[in-house]
């Protein structure tokens, strides 16, 4: 596997971690469960970075040393892409001929080193986007800026070299065929998964959890969880919130809005913006920011919510929706992306069309309205979540492989005559 940009060893919830780094650590290991030995090459950012650290048995993470450890941008990327595939071949050419059975690369920067050494290799490559510019360009927020063209362009490359393309969902295999052209017989939808050993309801867990986390029992407690950046709108949320306080003041004393994550991507520009948002509408007493925590604390956060709030502009998939609803909490999130898919309407929260916080508050105050509500959609909620294992997404992710294979062979039996 291939993760140049981001490290599958990295604390998600902030920078350039997130979805895709859970998504890396879980799948890898499942794979390697299912006897597919897994190593994972990514940039190296820090001196001590040792060559390699076993993540789990079966899995490798390799760092590969190009350009300074510190102080590079996503964006910096493109520039150190010659020297991480010089790394990565010289790891390469320590092993003995046919080490590598198959290049999975994860983002579009990976897929650039994965196309070159699937080739050198002689092997398949099976790439999953994660996010595409076009899609995220088609639906920015206001005061977000584009992805730049030689993304575009470096995506539209990979889906010609890919042998197969691994989709979350089938909206994002639409993405693929309309945006980039996709050649059908290469796309493969798997459905991320979602920890449920970890992420699971537990009896009295929301008393337990609010205990711990020294929220009121009687609270109203809608959640944001992720990384903050005008994508993700947690903004949305805070508008909401003072909109529902605007109509009803007295929520004041029970209203507890914990906003989990850190600055990323374009929020990065400007990491005070919510705060300042915050403080102009007149509702800091009811934020709880909440530097990144790991997934064992988020499990807590998410237990002690009445309902996680997601109002992204786009969202391959949306992790922490799944999360949170394997915990027994509903979720309401923009009907956008993948979450349409990771949330039922109406059945384990709300989708909301659009970004408009009067209709985030109007749901929100359903909640308010209805204390049985939560808890009802909540048990709803924790038994769809059931049906998003990593172990399905690993079977089904290696099944692609094995079709990837297949492919290949095909091509490589073609080409030769
Ligand atoms: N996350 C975490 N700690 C935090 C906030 C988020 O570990 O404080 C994890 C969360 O469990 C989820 C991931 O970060 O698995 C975010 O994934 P998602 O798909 O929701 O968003 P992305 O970061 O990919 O845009």
């Amino acid at each position: 596997m291939l993760s140049v940009h981001t490290s599958p060893l990295h604390q998600p919830g902030t920078g350039d971690a997130g979805g895709m780094n859970v998504y890396i650590v879980e799948l890898a290991k499942r794979l390697a469960q299912q006897d597919i030995e897994v190593e994972i090459f990514t940039r190296a950012t820090a001196a001590g970075d040792p060559p390699s650290v076993e993540l789990a048995p079966g899995v490798l993470v390799r760092h590969i040393a190009a350009g300074p450890y510190e102080g590079l941008a996503k964006e910096d990327l493109p520039a150190q892409l010659c020297p991480f595939t010089h790394g990565v071949m010289t790891a390469w050419a320590g092993h003995h001929p046919g080490h590598y059975d198959l290049v999975h690369s994860h983002y579009w920067l990976s897929g650039h080193v994965g196309w070159l050494a699937s080739e050198r290799w002689g092997v398949p490559l099976v790439h999953a986007m994660h996010t595409m510019a076009k899609v995220k360009n088609a639906a920015l927020a206001e005061d977000d800026r584009p992805e730049p063209m030689a993304r575009v362009i470096g995506e539209q490359q990979i889906v010609a070299a890919a042998d197969k393309l691994i989709a979350n969902t089938e909206e994002e295999a639409a993405d693929l065929r309309r945006h980039y052209e996709a050649d059908p017989g290469k796309l493969a939808v798997v459905h991320p998964g979602v920890n449920l050993e970890r992420f699971r309801p537990e009896a009295d867990g929301r008393a337990a959890a609010r205990r711990r986390l020294s929220i009121p029992q009687n609270a109203i407690v809608p959640l944001f969880a992720g990384r903050i950046q005008p994508l993700k709108a947690p903004d949305v949320l805070v508008r909401a919130v003072a909109v529902l306080l605007d109509q009803e003041p007295a929520l004041r004393d029970r209203l507890v809005v914990p906003i989990v994550g850190g600055p990323s991507g374009s929020g990065l520009d400007r990491p005070e913006a919510l705060h300042k948002l915050a403080a102009r509408l007149g509702v800091c007493d009811v934020l709880r920011f909440q530097p990144p925590v790991d997934q064992q604390s988020l499990a807590d956060w998410y237990r002690a919510a009445t309902v996680l709030v997601m109002p992204s502009y786009s969202e391959s998939f949306g992790l922490v929706a799944i999360e949170a609803q394997a915990c027994g909490t509903p979720v309401v999130a923009a009907a956008v992306g993948g979450l349409p898919v990771a949330v039922r309407d109406g059945c384990t929260g709300y989708l909301v069309r659009g970004h408009d916080p009067r209709d985030y508050a109007q749901v929100l105050r359903r909640f308010v309205e209805n204390p049985g509500l939560s808890e009802k959609l909540g048990a709803a909620a924790a038994r769809h979540a059931r049906c998003f294992g990593w172990e399905a997404a690993a079977a089904d992710t290696a099944e692609v492989y094995a079709a990837a294979q297949d492919a290949h062979r095909r091509h490589l039996r073609s080409a030769h005559g």
